[in-house]
C-alpha cells in the first residue's frame, strides 16, 4: 500500500488543480464545499437530487403547515457564487479506490477521477429487515416522501367524509406513528394538533374529534436517545395534552394496508408513518472498509478511511466516536455541519504542507431539540433544560437561522406567524393524485 504521501501524488494530473469530488449536497457536503472556498482547487459536487433539504422541516411540509420549496433550495443556485465548484446531477454507484474515481450513473462522466474523495452521502429509513413494510408505512426523509405522507394524511379526511361505516370511518382516522424519536413525536404532536383545529373547521360531517394519533415505541420512554428523562417524561405529557396516544414499551410486529399488529394488538388503521429506524447509504458499504450494524462507515479520528487518507466519509454516512467524550456523534445536522468544516479546512492544510499528520475530528454539542406542538417544544442545550413556549421560541429561531436562503427565512417565518395568529395550515393541496377505488 503506497504511503500517505505517495498516494496523494500519485493520481495528479500534470498541471491541473487538484481534484475534490464530493457525493451529497446536504449538510455535509455543502458545508465541505464551502469550506473549500477559497483553495487552489476544482470540486465536483455529486447529488443525485437538484436540490439541498433542510430535513428537520419536513414534518412541517408533510403535515400541510409550510410548501416544499420553503425548506429547500437549488444546490446549484446555493453554489452559484463560488467559482472553484461544478455540480453534477447523478447517482453515485460505486468507488473505484485503486484507480481513483467515482462511479456515477450519468453521462458523459461515469467516472470522476479525484485526488481527495468526500462521501456525505447520509442515510435512509431502516425497517429493520422488514422492506415490505415501506409501502404501507412511508418514512420521512426527502421530500417526496413528505408529499406522500401528506397525501395520505389529507386523503383520509376525504375518505372518511364519504363514509358511512363508522368502523371504517374510525380506521381512516387513526394514524399511527412509530417510533417515538424527534421526527416521530413531531409528527404525531402535528398530526393530533391540526385534526382538532384546523381540519376541523373544513369538513362537514365528520367529526374530527374522532382522530386517533397513535404513537408506538419499543422503548420505555419518548425520545429515548440523549434527552434526560424529565425532558421525555415532559414530552409525553404535552403528546397527551395535544390528544395523542402514546404506547411505550411496544413494538409493532407487522404492518398490511389495514393497520398494525403492536404485539397481541391490532389497530385498524389506514394510515402508518415510518419514523423508527435510520440506515446509512449503501454507498459506504461499497468502500470496502468497515461499517456497524447500520451501515455507517467506521472512520479514523481524521474522518479517513482506513488505508485512504485521500477518502472522507462524514455525516450521517460516518461513524465517528468524538476522543473527548468516547461518545458516537449523533446523526444530526451539527455533527455534518462540523464534519464538513474539517475535512474542508483539513484538505486546504494538506495542499498547504503536504505530509504533516491529519489532526482529530473532534465533535461540539449544539444540544438537543424537538417541538410538540403550538407553542410547546423541548430543549436541553448545554445541561439546560427548556420546555414549553421558551424551548419553541428557541426552536423556531434556530430552525429559521439554519435555513438556507435569506427568502425562505423570510417565507418560513411570515408563515408560521400566519398559523400561530389564525390556527390555518396553508399548503393543504393534494398532490400525486387519489387512489383508485374500489366497492368493497
Ligand atoms: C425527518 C428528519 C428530521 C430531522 N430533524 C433533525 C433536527 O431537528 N435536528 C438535527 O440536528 N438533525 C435532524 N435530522 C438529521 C439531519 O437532517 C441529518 O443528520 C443531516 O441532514 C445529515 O447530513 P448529511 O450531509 O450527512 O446527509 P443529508 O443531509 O441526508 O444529505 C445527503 C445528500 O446525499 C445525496 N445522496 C445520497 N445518496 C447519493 C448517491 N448515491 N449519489 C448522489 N447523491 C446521493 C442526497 O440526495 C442528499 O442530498 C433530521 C433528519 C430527518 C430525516
Amino acid at each position: 500500500m503506497p504511503s500517505r504521501q505517495e498516494s496523494r501524488t500519485l493520481s495528479r494530473v500534470p498541471g491541473q488543480q487538484p481534484q475534490v469530488v464530493i457525493v451529497g449536497g446536504g449538510f455535509g457536503g455543502l458545508n465541505a464545499a464551502r469550506a473549500l472556498a477559497h483553495a487552489p482547487l476544482q470540486i465536483t459536487l455529486v447529488d443525485r437530487r437538484n436540490h439541498h433539504v433542510f430535513q428537520p422541516l419536513l414534518y412541517q411540509v408533510a403535515t400541510a403547515a409550510l410548501s416544499p420549496a420553503q425548506i429547500a433550495a437549488p444546490i446549484r443556485k446555493i453554489l452559484r457564487h463560488q467559482k472553484n465548484v461544478e455540480v453534477v446531477l447523478a447517482e453515485a454507484t460505486g468507488v473505484d479506490l485503486a484507480r481513483r474515481v467515482l462511479i456515477v450513473d450519468a453521462l458523459p462522466y461515469r467516472e470522476i477521477r479525484y485526488d481527495y474523495l468526500i462521501l456525505a452521502a447520509g442515510a435512509t429509513h431502516s425497517y429493520f429487515g422488514r422492506d415490505d413494510w415501506a409501502t404501507n408505512a412511508p418514512g420521512l426523509k426527502s421530500i417526496e416522501d413528505a408529499l406522500e405522507i401528506r397525501r395520505r394524511f389529507l386523503l383520509a379526511y376525504e375518505a372518511a367524509e364519504r363514509e358511512p361505516d363508522p368502523q371504517r370511518r374510525r380506521a381512516l382516522l387513526t394514524f399511527v406513528v412509530v417510533g417515538a424519536g424527534p421526527t416521530g413525536v413531531e409528527l404525531a404532536g402535528a398530526i393530533s394538533e391540526i385534526s382538532r383545529t384546523v381540519i376541523r373547521r373544513d369538513f362537514r360531517r365528520i367529526d374530527t374529534s374522532e382522530t386517533r394519533v397513535i404513537l408506538v415505541e419499543a422503548l420505555d420512554r419518548v425520545l429515548p436517545g440523549g434527552f434526560p428523562p424529565e425532558i421525555s417524561a415532559r414530552a409525553l405529557r404535552d403528546l397527551t395534552e395535544l390528544g395523542v396516544e402514546v404506547l411505550l414499551g411496544s413494538r409493532v410486529t407487522s404492518i398490511d394496508p389495514k393497520g398494525v399488529n403492536v404485539g397481541d394488538r391490532r389497530i385498524d388503521s389506514h394510515n402508518v408513518f415510518w419514523a423508527a429506524g435510520v440506515r446509512a447509504s449503501p454507498l459506504g458499504a461499497m468502500l470496502g472498509a468497515p461499517v456497524d450494524a447500520a451501515g455507517r462507515v467506521i472512520v479514523e479520528p481524521d474522518l479517513s478511511i482506513p488505508g485512504h487518507p485521500d477518502v472522507f466519509v462524514i455525516g450521517d454516512l460516518a461513524r465517528v466516536i468524538d476522543p473527548a467524550t468516547k461518545c458516537q456523534v449523533p446523526g444530526m445536522c451539527p455533527g455534518a455541519i462540523q464534519m464538513g468544516r474539517f475535512v474542508g479546512g483539513l484538505i486546504v492544510a494538506d495542499l498547504a504542507r503536504r505530509g504533516t499528520p491529519y489532526p482529530q475530528f473532534h465533535y461540539t454539542d449544539k444540544g438537543l431539540l424537538a417541538t410538540i406542538g403550538r407553542a410547546r417544544a423541548v430543549a436541553y442545550v448545554g445541561g439546560l433544560k427548556l420546555v414549553g413556549w421558551t424551548a419553541w421560541v428557541f426552536w423556531a429561531l434556530l430552525h429559521v437561522f439554519f435555513l438556507i436562503g435569506f427568502r425562505n427565512r423570510l417565507a418560513v417565518m411570515l408563515d408560521w406567524a400566519w398559523d400561530y395568529l389564525f390556527f390555518d395550515r396553508g399548503a393543504r393541496l393534494i398532490t400525486g393524485g387519489r387512489p383508485a377505488e374500489k366497492p368493497e
